[in-house]
């Protein structure tokens, strides 16, 4: 038994192997049956011959359906005609499982597909999602491991917001009250006294309201904290990070980008280096930038798609009026109504995909801006002690992994780009 792309080899032409897997496709004349066999690494036409098989094995064989399973038998032949090149000439088979009907094709609604994910996740489209997926996630952890990191597992049940109170899912907890973790960089905080270098791939959970193509309500969130450096090194590190991720990608999985359609160009183009620009800048360039902004107004999922369909590499925007962001970030010494924080927005149309900056690490400072946000200091007395206790300057971010994996893969929507996605309307399948 061995893997379709395997078999797909000039070395097997005239040998016998068994291939198993799901029928692509299906369609038959009077005496031939062509079965195009998918498994997870490809696809093969397969023929069938009435001549060989013999009238009934070739009755059964013709009448199967899509996404039933099976093994075959036979030999491969070449024929430039097939589908991926090559043929298996059928001797046997055996059918796992016939499918009555298959209800997911490719011409349903958005609904349908959504309520069948389940099903549609075998699609070579959704296959090639996946497979890319997987690839930006080991490229994440490779990056961070091949530079002195470590990986750490912060809790998802927490008491505390990170985020503010709005997007809080509470859940009930022997009588108190929990929340699901907005974001794990509170915990990755405290790591740093003992490791330094840290960085965790968790789920975020996040009671978005709104429904936007680019908010879930669980999320897979990549975040990094790291000692002694500031926002501008913090940066460098993410841009190189995110460049060794589309590298990943580029190297391994050039057929599932083509299965997508996907335009090269941009993410080549990504290899240069990223744009940084100030949010002062960025207002005063907005106007000929297609979207007019004035000061302090915030960036949303509709701004930045306009500003960003400028751009075909990444830009950083840094020091936003401190009022537009979480109390953590630490203000500009010289200029303290701006924090030394960044996003970075993905090109093409796609915005935000990191948010990050350099933390607050002066006791009194953090005290003043929790007691500024209405918020209570025994609720974080933990995060205070980080600044009570040995504290150092330190940077960190956080990387939407979903919205990375949208802007690689140029999807139109964030539920496109992860198998379950979870939003306000959506807890199924
Ligand atoms: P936005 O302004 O788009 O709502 P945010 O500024 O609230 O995002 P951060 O708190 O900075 O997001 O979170 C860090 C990163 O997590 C974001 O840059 C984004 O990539 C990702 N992210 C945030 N919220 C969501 C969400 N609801 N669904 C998917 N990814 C998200
Ligand atoms: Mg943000």
């Amino acid at each position: 038994m061995q893997s379709i792309s395997s078999a797909l080899n000039d070395s097997l032409i005239g040998k016998e192997v068994e291939l198993r897997g799901w029928v692509y496709r299906i369609r038959s004349t009077a005496k031939l049956c062509f079965v195009v066999l998918r498994d997870s690494s490809n696809i093969i036409q397969c023929v069938g011959k009435i001549d060989e098989l013999g009238e009934e094995k070739f009755k059964i064989l013709s009448s199967l359906t899509i996404e039933s399973s099976l093994s075959l038998k036979g030999i491969i032949r070449k024929d430039e005609r097939a589908v991926t090149g090559y043929e298996l000439n059928i001797s046997d088979y055996y059918i796992f499982c016939r499918n009555v009907n298959f209800p997911v094709s490719k011409d349903i609604s958005e609904d349908f597909e959504l309520d069948n994910r389940h099903l549609w996740i075998r699609s070579r489209e959704f296959t090639a999602v996946l497979k890319i997926r997987s690839t930006i996630f080991k490229a994440f952890s490779d990056f961070f491991y091949e530079n002195g990191y470590y990986q750490v597992q912060p809790p998802m049940m927490v008491s505390t917001a990170t985020e503010g109170g709005s997007t809080l899912f509470k859940v009930p907890f022997f009588g108190e009250e929990a929340y699901l973790t907005q974001s794990s960089q509170f915990y990755l905080e405290t790591f740093i006294f003992s490791l330094e270098k840290v960085f965790t791939i968790s789920p975020s959970f996040r009671a978005e309201k709104s429904r936007t193509w680019r908010h879930l309500t669980e999320y897979w969130h990549a975040e990094g904290e790291v000692a002694w450096i500031g926002n501008e090194e913090m940066m460098d590190i993410e841009e190189k990070m995110i460049q060794y991720i589309i590298k990943a990608v580029l190297d391994q999985n050039m057929d599932d980008l083509k299965i997508l359609n996907r335009d090269l160009e941009p993410l080549k183009d990504s290899l240069k280096p990223f744009k940084r620009m100030t949010y002062d800048e960025l207002i005063s360039q907005s106007e000929s930038l297609g979207m007019p902004l004035k000061y302090g107004d915030d960036l949303g999922a509709d701004e930045e798609r306009k500003i960003m369909s400028n751009f075909t590499r990444p830009l950083f925007i840094t020091h936003f009026p401190s009022e537009l962001k979480t109390f953590y970030h630490r203000p500009d010494p010289e200029n303290p109504n701006l924090i030394l924080c960044h996003d970075l927005l993905a090109p093409e149309g796609y915005g935000e995909i990191i948010g990050g900056g350099e933390r607050i690490w002066n006791l009194e400072e953090l005290q003043q801006r929790i007691r500024d946000n209405g918020l209570k200091e025994e609720d974080y007395y933990w995060y205070l002690d980080l600044r009570r206790y040995g504290s150092i300057p330190h940077s960190g971010f956080g990387l939407g992994l979903d919205r990375l994996a949208m802007w690689i893969m140029h999807l139109d929507n964030i539920k496109k780009a992860i198998p379950y996605p979870r939003t306000i309307r959506r807890l199924k399948p």
